[in-house]
């Protein structure tokens, strides 16, 4: 049989059009008729009457949903690969290889224990998808949606009956808990919900006080790594033959997109999942919170567990590892880092997501309306509104540090959080790109990126792009903070402690912002600071500040022989 183009549909079973064949239970229309479409065959169930559920490609999950709830015999799901997704932004290679290998191992998974399967792949949006689906089956049974675009592209089935939506299961708390730990209109701050969700849930609590006597170990949690203790390599995953077909498929369809595509780093099956958490559990976990903030050179993930994907499409349900980090018995600094990641940033993105409709309303009314508006939101409380420096895309950029971290981001979609705080959005955020350029960037760079979980760290921690609505102050730092917590600089042209570009970078932010900042309160001593310097040393920090973004614009590395030098009335000058 010859290759059967993306998107088109073959039917069979129940709701089979009359002129087609039936061969077998499942509903495939996948890019070629290649592994995956003759596995999911194979395992052809019966095609009587079912209880329909729509999988999105972000709860891929059986343990939790109407899914969990129904006998496989009685119980059907429909997929969507949809063409339509990739269409928005270029996505890493490596990101949509993992979704296409997770959301077709799911299927085959789910076609195993005899739920029905009908995998749907168009070029079309979702929408037009199932609604071709709904018309065969009927009302198709959902969790909520997390991601606004696919809530938005979907809204009016939801509206129409067609989509039974139910609460999702995944998220451990609600907008009770949100609105009981925050004042109703922003700021609001993580750490008054994460105390309050730790008092409700009980975890790591004794007799109603928080473990240790304190619920946060994150002043204890700020050490550098320098080699000791070892850390452990990300462990590789076997490569079947769907995730080769969908490796190729990906770099065949997409060869435009950026990055590198790894096939021994997808895990995609129920078993990598388990591997790659068990894994975490025991190399990484006993010395997450530690180094939680430190960066190398040497290993670049340090004790990161590199499961927020996973955890984001729910082949890890975010309560099981949170049971399982609470149970464990790592030391206490940790398993309450790891929940404070979890239980407490994770949930309360959502939450602000959904408060401000994406940011789109930054006072945080309570009802929301997911139709309102497409355009993305693009806030810049600092004004910033430059483009991102092609060395974001992988030119050298001749500052070390920005340099290994966007290589390993091109290498494999992902750096840990202190990599995308302090270099990345600190470096795009002293340089005054624009924060909405930005958050695209790393939406489509790293492969746990969804919209309710982008848009807040860096539209509302890395940047300050919403001003002080969820973070007390920007996150910048000139270069002591990276030579402190890295060994990046030891391979750098420039010296962090001499001629350095990234303090400038610093002074002149400060500067540039000091009528928006002077009001916070956290900004006070760091804008003391500021007033002390000289004006020969302000201007030297602006001509620096200047000359780099300029060659950065232009895509030229900087050297260090380049840098304007200070006059030599200048305290500080160079000789
Ligand atoms: C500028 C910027 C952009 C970011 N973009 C994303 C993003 O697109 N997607 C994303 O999942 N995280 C994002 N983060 C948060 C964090 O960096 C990642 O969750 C984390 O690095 C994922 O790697 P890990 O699984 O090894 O996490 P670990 O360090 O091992 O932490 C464990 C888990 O905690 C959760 N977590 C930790 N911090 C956060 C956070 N701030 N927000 C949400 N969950 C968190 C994740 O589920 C993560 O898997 C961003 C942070 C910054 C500063
Ligand atoms: S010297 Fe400056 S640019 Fe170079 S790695 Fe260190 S902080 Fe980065």
């Amino acid at each position: 049989m010859g290759r059967r183009p993306y998107g088109e549909t073959r039917r069979t079973g129940p709701h089979r059009r009359e002129s087609e064949p039936s061969e077998s239970a499942v509903t495939v229309s996948v890019a070629g008729d290649g592994a995956f479409r003759r596995e999911l065959d194979r395992r052809g169930s019966d095609p009587s009457e079912r209880r329909w559920v729509y999988v999105p490609y972000d709860q891929l999950t059986d343990e939790i949903g109407p899914l969990s709830r129904l006998e496989p015999e009685d119980a059907g799901i429909v997929l969507v690969e949809s063409a339509w997704k990739p269409a928005q932004r270029p996505y890493h290679k490596q990101k949509l290889a993992l979704i296409l290998a997770n959301q077709r191992h799911f299927a085959l998974e789910q076609a195993e224990r005899g739920i029905a399967v009908r995998y749907h792949a168009t070029r079309a949006p979702y929408l037009e998808a199932l609604r071709e689906e709904i018309r065969e089956l009927g009302p198709l049974a959902v969790m909520e949606l997390a991601e606004r675009e696919l809530r938005a592209n979907l809204a009016h089935l939801a509206v129409d009956g067609l989509l039974d939506v139910e609460p999702h299961e995944g998220w451990i708390t609600s907008p009770k808990d949100f609105e009981a730990s925050q004042k109703p209109q922003p700021p609001w701050r993580m750490d008054a919900f994460y105390r309050h969700v730790r008092r409700r849930t009980g975890l790591l609590m004794d007799d109603g006080s928080p473990e240790g006597g304190k619920y946060s170990f994150d002043v204890e949690n700020r050490r550098p790594w320098r080699g000791d203790p070892e850390a452990p390599e990300t462990p590789d995953f076997p490569v079947d033959p769907v995730k080769a077909e969908v490796a190729e498929f990906v770099e065949a369809r997409f060869a435009s997109h950026p990055g590198s595509l790894t096939p021994a780093a997808l895990p995609a099956t129920h078993s990598d999942a388990e591997t790659l958490w068990a894994w975490a559990l025991r190399e990484c976990l006993p010395w997450f919170g530690p180094f939680e903030d430190a960066m190398s050179l040497q290993a670049r993930d340090l004790f990161h567990t590199r499961i927020s994907f996973l955890v984001h499409v729910h082949r890890l349900l975010p309560r099981r590892v949170l049971a399982d980090v609470a149970a464990s018995d790592a030391p206490l600094a940790s398993r309450e880092g790891f929940v404070r990641q979890v239980l407490g940033w994770r949930e309360f993105m959502r939450h602000v997501h959904v408060r401000t409709d994406g940011f789109r309303d930054l006072a945080g009314s309570d009802s929301v309306d997911d139709r309102a508006t497409d355009a993305p939101a693009a806030p810049s409380a600092l004004n910033a509104t430059e483009s991102l420096p092609p060395a974001f895309w992988g030119t050298t950029s001749g500052l070390h540090c920005l340099d290994v971290v966007v290589r390993s981001v091109l290498e494999t979609g992902y750096s840990h959080h202190i990599t995308r705080l302090m270099v990345l959005s600190n470096l795009a955020t002293l340089l005054g790109v624009s924060p909405r350029e930005l958050t695209d960037w790393f939406w489509v760079m790293y492969t746990d990126a969804f919209d309710w979980v982008v848009e807040p760290n860096v539209l509302g921690m890395g940047t300050f792009g919403a001003g002080d609505l969820m973070t007390t102050k920007p996150y910048v730092s000139g270069s002591a903070y990276i030579n402190r917590m890295s060994d990046y600089c030891s391979g750098c042209a420039f010296d962090p402690r001499a001629d350095c570009p990234i303090t400038p970078f610093y002074w002149a932010f400060l500067e540039r912002n000091e009528d928006r900042l002077q009001d916070n309160p956290r900004m006070r001593l760091p804008l003391a600071s500021l007033r002390k310097r000289g004006e020969e040393q302000r201007r030297l920090d602006r001509r620096v500040t200047e000359w780099a973004a300029a060659e950065l614009r232009e895509g030229r590395p900087l050297q260090p022989a380049d840098r304007p030098v200070a006059s030599r009335s200048c305290p500080g000058a160079r000789p």
